[in-house]
């Protein structure tokens, strides 16, 4: 790797504004792409210029005036020898009001709109034209960039280390050319100085051989990790567990229910796993209500039986006080030392329960992130197991792993569906299990969407629901700029519930409370003590309470659609016809209203899964900004799905006849240009 300070004619200032941006190196700084690019190649006339359009002018300027009402402008107007229009600006600096004074020869750039007074360009740059102005040669590029660190400076920058010849190729050619793809260094080339006759649509989509060529290598730099980080895992040893089935069979004799064929082929899969020599690494993926617990619950069992401890971890303490129930009744009566482990117990309880899994003899543990902690030492821990794993991040989940000697299995669960793109990519390391049929005798949730004016109605329903001896759920709107704010919404709402239904039995939870707080109250709206729980999206998770059958959700526009099929799960768990209403405010935009007609049109879980991918990104879909999963910079899981199906077809055959130029091609793309983290 070159150091930017190699190049002598780089300053000290800019070296240092370049190190703001990240960029080290000179191989980093060349792939420091644009963002975005602007057409100087051509000067169009007046009469050229064209709606939607972006467009380099050169004229006079033949008025200009600050106008204050009805709030403050500045308008002009550009002449050439074709016509005239107007350029606006909404906010602007007094040398602009000097730069646009009337007689001034100016370039302009912007787009082309329709204005009251006919064509217009707002905020478009301005140059003043003097003997130095010349049309560029090729399409100007736009970088990210800092404070103090200009457009024009970091293109010199850029220019000067193309010419330093530091970039190798890392793949062979005929893999690129097999795809049709040019070479890494005229891509990087045409990317920084696109030519003139280039597509502007074509580059400003990454559509371009080159941007493609730079996602596909961004993309099998990821599988390449995948695929290393895969095998890693089959070359160290496992927990051995022996193969009796004992208790699992004891289990599954005292259930009042048999388990559904899709649970019996996923116990299999899992089975089949944990005899291997190596950790298991599965996600088992069910949608809502599709009973992922009991096949956690017969998992744990195989390693207990074999002297092995179990981790069973979930988001949140609510969910997690469920499972602990729920393993108590299922558990008990096998005569297995169950403990109980989150952040919200009292001390003396902690202590308890952290010596009963130091000294081995709780053989299973329940609990929240407060598992990961370093403190909690494990006899001998053999499998681990996160429900809602979407939730966690990677590097929880690394700390969990690192918690057992030899690594210990790991399964993990998810409700939310993984778009095949995504299974492909960012999961591509791990083996998959889906449940796919719901247990017999449940009746389909009807959704309705129902606009905030006709409330009333809904109370009445409330109120008939509970009369007739079921329960309900109220969710309150999600405030996710401040929690405090929620919390008062929260209690607000809890208020205006007692006010409309004196004679209902209400409870009330939201994630700031205390943890036996929250227990006592999902323990009373489970044994039906209460009728109405008003709760926050705390309950989105897991909770299972199959006498509810209605759930009404306040503000549903403001929710993302997993988020809300998630929601809408806690409802349909029980034999009655269950009902679950979005109310949304009042106008509701068009892209909210087609968001929550995929919500209101379909139970899939996957197709909502989808859909949800498409509109909001991966980044949100998979809760980047908590869980740290590594994102991709160029390559667009909608857009590339075709080179990420080469780049997944190829990976293997590179790993096994390449292996030098996979090692450059990860340090490229692992360190430099992207946020790939080396697994
Ligand atoms: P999820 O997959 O959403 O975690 P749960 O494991 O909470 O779902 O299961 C939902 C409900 O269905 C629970 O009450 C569970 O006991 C019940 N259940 C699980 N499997 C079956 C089955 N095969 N037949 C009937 N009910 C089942
Ligand atoms: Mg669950």
């Amino acid at each position: 790797m070159t150091m930017l300070s190699e190049i002598k004619t780089f300053s000290k200032p800019l070296i240092a504004n370049l190190n703001k941006l990240g960029i080290q190196t000179v191989q980093a700084l060349l792939l420091h792409l644009p963002l975005r690019y602007i057409d100087e190649t051509h000067l169009t006339e007046v009469r050229d210029l064209r709606v939607g359009e972006a467009a380099q002018v050169e004229g006079e300027i033949v008025y200009a005036e600050v106008s204050y009402k009805p709030r403050k402008v500045l308008i002009a107007r550009l002449e050439d020898a074709t016509g005239q229009f107007t350029l606006r600006f909404l906010h602007f600096y007094p040398s602009q009001i000097t730069t646009l004074k009337v007689g001034n020869k100016l370039r302009v750039y912007g787009e082309v709109r329709s204005g009251y007074y006919g064509y217009e360009m707002v905020h478009p740059t301005c140059k003043a034209v003097g003997e130095r102005t010349f049309v560029a040669e090729t399409l100007t590029p736009i970088y990210p960039t800092v404070a103090g660190l200009t457009q024009g400076a970091l293109r010199k920058a850029i220019d000067i280390a193309l010419k330093q010849n530091v970039l190798k190729e890392t793949l062979p050619a005929n893999i690129y050319q097999k795809f049709k793809l040019p070479s890494f260094s005229s891509s990087l080339q045409a990317l920084h100085n696109p030519p003139p006759h280039v597509d502007l649509q074509a580059l400003e989509n990454k559509a371009t051989p080159e941007w493609q060529r730079l996602a596909f290598d961004e993309l099998l730099a990821q599988q390449l990790s995948m695929r290393k980080h895969y095998a890693r895992r089959r070359s160290v040893d496992a927990p051995k567990f022996s193969a009796s089935k004992q208790l699992v069979s004891s289990l599954l004799k005292t259930l009042p229910f048999v388990l559904t064929q899709a649970q019996q082929k996923v116990a299999v899969e899992i089975e089949f796993d944990l005899r291997q020599p190596h950790p298991m690494q599965r996600l088992l993926q069910g949608d809502v209500g599709s009973g992922k617990t009991i096949v956690a619950c017969m998992t744990a069992l195989q390693s207990i039986e074999s002297g092995w401890q179990v981790a069973l971890m979930a988001p949140t303490e609510i969910l997690a006080e469920q499972h602990y129930q729920k393993m108590l009744i299922w558990l008990t009566p096998l005569n297995i030392q169950i403990a109980w482990l989150t952040g919200g117990q009292s001390k003396k309880d902690r202590e308890y329960a952290m010596r009963d899994i130091s000294n081995g003899s709780a053989q299973l543990i329940v609990g929240t992130h407060a598992l990961f902690q370093e403190a909690v030492q494990f006899k001998k821990l053999g499998l681990a197991i996160i429900d809602e794993q979407h939730r966690f991040g990677v590097q929880q989940r690394l700390a969990l792993r690192q918690k057992g000697q030899p690594e210990p299995h790991q399964l993990m669960m998810t409700a939310t569906p993984i778009p095949r793109t995504l299974s492909m990519s960012y999961y591509a390391d791990l083996d998959v299990s889906v449940i796919d049929e719901l247990p017999p005798g449940r009746t389909p949730i009807v959704t309705k969407l129902v606009s905030d004016a006709r409330r009333d109605e809904i109370l009445q329903r409330v109120r008939e629901s509970c009369a007739e001896g079921h329960q309900a759920y109220w969710v309150c709107p999600l405030i996710e700029e401040s929690e405090a704010l929620q919390l008062a919404t929260a209690n607000d709402t809890y208020v205006l519930m007692q006010n409309e239904f004196p004679e209902l039995k209400i409870g009330l939870v939201h994630g700031r409370m205390k943890a036996a707080e929250k227990q006592s109250v999902m323990a009373a709206f489970s044994a039906g003590d209460l009728q109405l729980l008003v709760a926050t999206t705390v309950i989105e998770v897991g909770v299972d309470v199959p006498n509810a059958s209605l759930m009404v959700i306040e503000h549903a526009e403001r929710m993302g659609l997993s988020q809300l099929h998630q929601l809408r799960g806690r409802v349909g768990r029980g034999a009655a016809k269950s009902t679950c209403i979005l109310l949304y405010q009042n106008k509701l935009s068009e892209t909210a209203r087609a968001r929550l007609k995929v919500i209101y049109e379909t139970n899939d879980g996957f197709a909502i899964a989808q859909a949800d991918l498409n509109l909001r990104g991966p980044g949100e879909f998979l809760g980047v900004r908590q869980s740290g999963v590594p994102m991709l910079k160029i390559a667009d899981l909608n857009r590339d799905v075709e080179l990420l199906e080469a780049a997944r077809a190829i990976a293997e055959k590179l790993l096994k006849e390449y292996p030098a130029e996979v090692e450059q091609h990860l340090d490229r793309w692992m360190v430099g240009a992207s946020q790939l983290v080396k697994v």
